[in-house]
């Protein structure tokens, strides 16, 4: 058992064993709390093919790949009216192992990142809550919770990684939410055995079936013969009919309203219970601060349309570890020294926001952009895909001629001078 660790990585995700990973295999000593017991449910199945990087650096492909998860070989859209897009194979754009990606049970997944991390010489401690970060002189130290046995702890540490996803410990220990407001929507969900798939590698497919008011489903085919849908829109749609506000039978009437799905789903069995949650992109309003770095949902989250969580999950894992291992080389682990990591990081980010943007604008049609600028269709997919340290300054720029595509949001940097925060407002 690790005593006096490096680092201390709060969360157990993709985000937190990804980074707790990558400073193990630098030499460094790190636990990583999280507060559930594995496995433990967790929603965003659906990977991108940029994820293989990553989870190549931390040797999860042999791994990934002798597991029983779909895999996925292409997206594909669904008109209101019910029509069909031909599937879009990731292999018709670039010929490399990352084309074929997977469909995950995240219980399952986590637990493999989890246990992938351990033998890679990180400590992962279940049960174990963060409450939160101690705070001396401006500087995060360490974090203070309550352990397996309910016993309160204090361990304290060079380096604390907020890997917490949307709990957000940092952000909501110093106030640093700063809501992405034009992306508010509720998600609506649950899983069927049985459901329809297309037949072949089409058959991994995460499908995208529009609703009216610029709403959508998804229809991602896991293994065991289960299907994960749910549906994305605002409240206002979701809840338009006073006499329905069960999220049941809120879930119950999108499907039958939509051909597609009720076509799909006809011969399957609802195998779980509905779940929702709300409000969900954000950015906090820093990524670092002297002693503290922030990965994965814990910093950012943005809709998930695009499938891109579980992708700048385990890149903001990677890019933290790194530079955390740096910053403890250099002997500088002050907020400042986390400035690249930021910018890079927020790059990325804002490159996936434009075109989540881009799809809520009914301006947008993808197949008239392509018509216009086949040149750009290249940057369009490396976007979906993942490829965010391109520049795609053309992409929008053309974009910017269809649809609204929004400023990047100006915070994100460290916290680089000691003010405010060992209370809300920093
Ligand atoms: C409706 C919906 C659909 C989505 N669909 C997709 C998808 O198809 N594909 C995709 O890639 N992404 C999807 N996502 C996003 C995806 O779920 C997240 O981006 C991803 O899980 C983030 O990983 P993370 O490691 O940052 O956080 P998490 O995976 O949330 O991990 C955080 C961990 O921290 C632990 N923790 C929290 N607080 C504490 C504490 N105080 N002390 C100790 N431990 C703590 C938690 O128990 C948890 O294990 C979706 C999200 C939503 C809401």
């Amino acid at each position: 058992m690790i005593t006096n660790p490096d680092v201390i990585v709060v969360g157990a995700g993709p985000a937190g064993t990804t980074a707790a990973c990558v400073l193990a295999m630098h030499g460094r000593k790190v636990v990583c709390l999280d507060k559930a017991a594995f496995p433990r449910y967790h929603i965003g199945e659906s990977l991108i093919p940029y994820t293989y990087f990553t989870l190549a650096r931390i040797g999860m492909v042999d791994k990934l790949r002798e597991s029983h998860f779909t895999k996925k070989y292409s997206i594909c859209f669904v008109s209101q009216s019910g029509k069909q897009s031909q599937p879009f194979f990731f292999d018709s754009h670039f010929d490399h192992p990352a084309t074929q990606t997977w469909q995950v049970r995240r219980s399952e997944f986590d637990a493999m990142l989890r246990d992938n991390a351990t033998a890679k010489g990180a400590e992962i401690r279940h049960d174990v809550a963060a409450d939160k970060l101690i705070v001396e002189n401006n500087r995060v130290v360490g974090v203070s919770g309550k352990d397996a046995d309910g016993k309160p702890f204090a361990l304290r540490a060079s380096m604390t990684i907020d890997a917490s996803g949307r709990d957000a410990l940092a952000v909501n220990q110093f106030g640093w939410r700063m809501p992405d407001k034009p992306l508010d929507r509720f998600a609506i969900w649950t899983y069927w055995k049985g459901a329809v798939r297309d037949p072949g590698r089409a058959g991994g497919a995460t499908t995208v079936a529009y609703i009216p008011d610029k709403g959508w489903f998804w229809y991602i085919p896991l293994h065991d013969d289960i299907m994960s849908v749910g549906v994305v829109a605002k409240k206002e749609y979701l809840f338009r009919d006073q006499a329905v506000q069960d999220i049941a039978k809120i879930y119950q009437r999108e499907i039958k309203e939509n051909v597609w799905l009720t076509e799909h789903l006809a011969p399957a069995t609802q195998c779980d219970e509905v779940r929702i949650t709300n409000e969900y992109s954000y950015r906090a309003k820093h990524c670092a601060m002297d002693g503290l770095v922030l990965a994965g949902d814990s910093f950012n989250f943005l809709d998930p349309v695009f499938s891109s969580g579980a992708f700048f999950a385990l890149k903001s894992g990677e890019m933290a570890g790194d530079a955390v291992h740096e910053a403890l080389k250099k002997g500088d682990t002050s907020g400042a020294s986390f400035t690249a990591y930021g910018k890079r990081y927020c790059d990325g980010i804002e490159a996936m926001r434009k075109l989540v943007y881009a799809f809520y604008d009914e301006r947008v049609n993808y197949g008239h952009f392509i018509r216009k600028y086949p040149e750009l269709k290249a940057d369009l997919t490396d976007c979906i895909i993942g490829a965010v340290d391109k520049d795609f300054g053309p992409l929008f720029k053309a974009f910017a001629e269809f649809a609204e595509i929004p400023a990047e949001l100006p915070f994100g940097a460290p916290l680089t001078s000691a003010v405010s925060t060992t209370g809300k407002g920093g």
